[in-house]
């Protein structure tokens, strides 16, 4: 059972227990850390790097394949990365961002593939074409004029579409049968898509650091930490199973401990997040493994919000593939549950907060009613309406083959807003994109945030060294274009570069 760490913070570790000292600590051992460690082990193998986990393995939190949906966003189907503004007018730069950051991501996980850091592709990835799909004239609309814009683009140049509702069945059988003939539909396609078992890579990459290139602490929770007078970084972290207390320094830190990472940056007093809050969103899904179904479906589906609804509830009907085995998962519906992390405490809400954040938290309940309604609709959504919105993209299910499964915890971030006539600003959640917080000395570095998460750590990562080692840039250089032979280049200003990637790396990471 777990020492309830809480009740033990303000013990302080029996003298005799010696400091364990690292050149790096990463606290949590998620796919975040987990790239940071491996990228960092290569950049430079004689640092000596502790690895701090409150769980007794790598990857069981958001990181695990059924924790989270496994898409590899590379803005291929996902519909929010695209939106229209008032005039009507679709943006493609997003989407470019998230694209180009997704080549990194394979071109590294290539690189690793081929180095023995990572094992077979099939073990943690799988090629799957992403779709789009919408209906309604408004929507349909909407998605002829973004595959026109988008299409343009040499990293979506592989992009289909149709308004055919025959072709869309011989893409996607599940979304057309049973559903009614005068229906307006249309899809768009890329066969490059995939999906992505992130637990499995996290845990590969875990096992690959620990030993000879890093040494995993694992049930150690961080509970604290200091910098000294030399700018040296001291941790406290128990032993979730005795409650002993291990004291450790090092004079970098990396936050990345997902829905715990706030915490750790309050505790450490960095300006940087004063007046920041979180407020979890949990995700459910329903699964089938009916082999009939699974059998039939073969891609990633995205859709468009329901009115209301934050870019993390965009649903999806997706091919799965974990361990081998294939399902079919449908959702997201939101949840809510007070822990900052699935297996975190009930108290971790009220725990995060602060004088500085109660004001920007009430603000977002105040100017958000939008969101505050769909979270109250969807906490409060029965079987019946859950298998309702199953029926919009799969009209002929049968809900009783659907088995409602529980997510991964997301924190949205708060942040107070700019001061106006030197007032602090009305706070306003983060709903995309992972925020990266460094200290003004650049020996702590965090990440908080949202989609796309796990599938651009690679980009995450180099940015984060980037910005704490701006020394060390061109030393690190000729190494990382080893490693990312695109680094440093916008790939889609370079079309035969992404053609010669895009090929190797399907090559190398089996994508057929
Ligand atoms: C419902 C849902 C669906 C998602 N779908 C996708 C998707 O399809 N594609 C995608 O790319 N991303 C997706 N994401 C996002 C993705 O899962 C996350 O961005 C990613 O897993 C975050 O990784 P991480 O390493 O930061 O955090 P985590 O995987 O949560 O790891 C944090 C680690 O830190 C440990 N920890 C926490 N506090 C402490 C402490 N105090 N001391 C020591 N250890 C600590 C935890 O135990 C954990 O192991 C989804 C997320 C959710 C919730």
């Amino acid at each position: 059972m777990d020492v309830d760490d809480s009740n033990i913070r303000s013990m302080s570790p029996s003298s005799s227990t010696p400091t364990e000292q690292f050149d790096v600590i990463l606290v949590g051992a998620g796919i975040m850390s987990m790239t940071l460690g491996a990228v960092l082990s290569e950049l430079e193998p004689h640092w000596s790097i502790g690895v701090f986990e409150s769980l007794d393995r790598a990857g069981r939190e958001s990181s695990d394949a059924w924790n989270n949906a496994g898409t590899g966003h590379a803005a291929l189907c996902e519909l929010n990365y695209t939106p229209q503004d008032a005039s009507g007018r679709i943006s493609p730069a997003k989407a470019i961002g998230i694209n180009e950051q997704f080549q990194v991501s394979r071109q590294l996980w290539s690189h690793w593939v081929e180095e023995g850091v990572l094992g077979a592709p099939r073990t943690f990835i799988t090629g799957l074409p992403h779709m789009s799909f919408v209906r309604g004239d408004a929507h349909v609309d909407y998605l002829r004029r973004r595959y026109e814009n988008l299409a343009r683009q040499p990293v979506f140049s592989a992009m289909r579409h149709t308004e055919d509702p025959c072709t869309i069945d011989r893409w996607a059988p599940l979304l057309m049968r049973g559903r009614a003939s005068d229906e307006t539909v249309a899809a768009t396609r890329v066969e490059d898509g995939t999906d992505v078992d992130f637990g499995a890579m996290t845990r590969q990459l875990a096992a690959h650091l620990d030993g000879a290139r890093a040494s995993f602490r694992h049930r150690r929770r961080v509970t604290a930490m200091e910098q000294d007078s030399s700018g040296c970084w001291s941790l406290r972290a128990v032993n979730t199973a005795t409650g002993e207390q291990t004291p450790m320094s090092a004079k970098y830190v990396f936050v990345g401990a997902g829905g715990g990472t706030l915490k750790l940056l309050q505790s450490a007093g960095l300006p940087q997040v004063r007046g920041y809050a979180g407020f979890p969103v949990g995700g459910q899904f329903l699964r089938t493994t009916d082999p009939e179904t699974v059998q039939e479906h073969h891609a990633k589906v995205y859709g468009l919000p329901r009115p209301g609804a934050p870019p993390m509830s965009v649903p999806h009907l997706d091919t799965r593939v974990v361990d081998g085995e294939r399902a079919v998962l449908f959702g997201p519906y939101a949840s809510f549950s007070p822990r900052f992390l699935a297996q975190g405490r009930r108290t971790d809400l009220i725990a995060s907060l602060r004088r500085d954040n109660i004001l920007p938290l009430l603000h977002v309940a105040q100017d958000r009613r939008d969101l505050v309604r769909f979270l109250v609709k969807e906490v409060a959504a029965s079987r019946r309406s859950r298998a309702d919105q199953l029926f919009d993209y799969v009209p002929a299910a049968d809900p009783e083959r659907w088995e409602l499964l529980t997510a991964g915890q997301r924190v949205q971030v708060i942040k107070p807003g700019p001061a106006v006539d030197g007032k602090p600003g009305r706070g306003q959640v983060k709903l995309f994109g992972t925020e990266l917080v460094v200290s003004r000395d650049r020996t702590v570095a965090g990440l908080l945030g949202a989609s796309p998460g796990a599938s651009t750590a690679p980009e995450i990562v180099l940015r984060t060294l980037s910005e704490v080692f701006p020394e060390k840039r061109a030393a690190w250089e000729p190494r990382l274009v080893e490693m990312i032979p695109s680094y440093g280049r916008a790939l889609n200003e370079d079309p035969r570069l992404l053609e010669e990637l895009a090929e190797a790396t399907s090559r190398r990471l089996d994508l057929g």
